[in-house]
Formats: structure tokens, C-alpha cells, sequence
């Protein structure tokens, strides 16, 4: 199935666009691994894991993804809001490296960490978080940053009641160049 929206914009609800997010993690790690001529283990994964602040934020977003939340049962760092491992989790991996991709507008990297993080893990977020960067995420991955001003603009709309569909009409990604299709 899928939404109709902007590519990014339908996840988690909408398989194909939850799995493009996945994947700018996925391939973060995958070249990676490349990079270092690693296999792809969990022993890999957890020396990651256990030195978060050296790597980069889609390597460590792809180790926690290769290892199970002891209390849970989930990816780590992706269960319920109230499981306090995948909560501590949660906090230490943003100790992860960002480094902006070329010619975009300085710290595009963070929201677009957010963003997946939010995107992928709707249940530990508000609708309204969810509904904003499923707004924002396009956006941002097209290497527009929304200045604070605009950013409470349309969090101001939501809260208000805007829909997606609303939002959507006015805020337009630039497709030209984007970094990652379908
Ligand atoms: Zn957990």
C-alpha cells in the first residue's frame, strides 16, 4: 500500500516510506562496514554501541538496530516509551557523530537525525511531533533547513488542527537531486 504523499511523508503508516527511511540508516552502515572490510555481526554491532561518541549517527542508529532490548524485547533504543533501556538508549546514541552533507544549510544532519528517529518511532512520539516532520523530513533531506520562526509556524497551524494535506500544499520539497529514491 502505499500513501500518496511525499516520498518520507507517509512513514511509519506507509511501508514503502518507513522503508526509505530505514534505509539512509541501513546504507550508513552498510558503508561502513564496506569502509572497514567488517562483517556484518553482532559483535560488530556491540563494540559500536559501547563507544557511541567515534561514529557516525547512521552507524550507530544501524548497531542499535542489529541488537534486542533485554527488558523489551525490541530493536534496542525502539520499545515503548516506558522501558527505561530503550529510553537511556534513546538519549546515548545522540552522543553519535553528524556531519553535514555538502551544500546543505548547517546542521541539516541533526534534523534529519531527528526526524528519522521520529519517523521510525512513531508510538514514542506525539501525533503532532509526528505529523511535523512527516512535513519536515522531506524538506530537510532536500537540504532545506526550516528557520526557527517558520519551524513554530507550522507547529502553530497544527496545533490548531492543520492536516497533513493542509501542510503539504504549502510546504514544497525540491525533488531536483534527492538523495535517496524509491
Ligand atoms: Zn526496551
Amino acid at each position: 500500500m502505499e500513501c500518496g504523499r511525499w516520498p518520507y511523508a507517509g512513514a511509519p503508516g506507509c511501508r514503502r516510506c518507513l522503508a526509505l527511511v530505514d534505509r539512509i540508516i541501513e546504507d550508513g552502515y552498510q558503508a561502513f562496514l564496506k569502509e572497514l572490510d567488517l562483517e556484518d555481526d553482532v559483535a560488530v554491532a556491540e563494540m559500536i554501541v559501547e563507544e557511541i561518541k567515534g561514529y557516525d549517527w547512521r552507524v550507530v542508529d544501524g548497531a542499535f538496530e542489529r541488537l534486542t532490548c533485554g527488558a523489551c524485547g525490541s530493536r534496542r533504543g525502539r520499545g515503548p516509551k516506558d522501558c527505561p533501556p530503550c529510553e537511556l538508549d534513546e538519549g546515548f546514541r545522540y552522543s553519535a557523530r553528524e556531519v553535514d552533507r555538502p551544500g546543505v544549510t548547517p546542521r541539516n544532519e541533526h534534523a534529519i537525525r531527528v526526524g528519522a528517529a521520529v519517523l521510525r518511532n512513531g508510538h514514542r512520539h506525539s501525533p503532532r511531533a509526528l505529523l511535523s516532520w512527516q512535513i519536515g523530513f522531506p524538506l530537510v533531506l532536500s537540504g532545506y533547513l526550516p528557520s526557527t520562526t517558520e519551524a513554530q509556524a507550522v507547529r502553530a497551524r497544527i496545533n490548531k488542527g492543520a492536516t497533513y494535506e493542509d501542510l503539504a500544499a504549502v510546504h514544497v520539497p525540491d525533488l531536483t537531486g534527492w538523495p535517496t529514491t524509491a
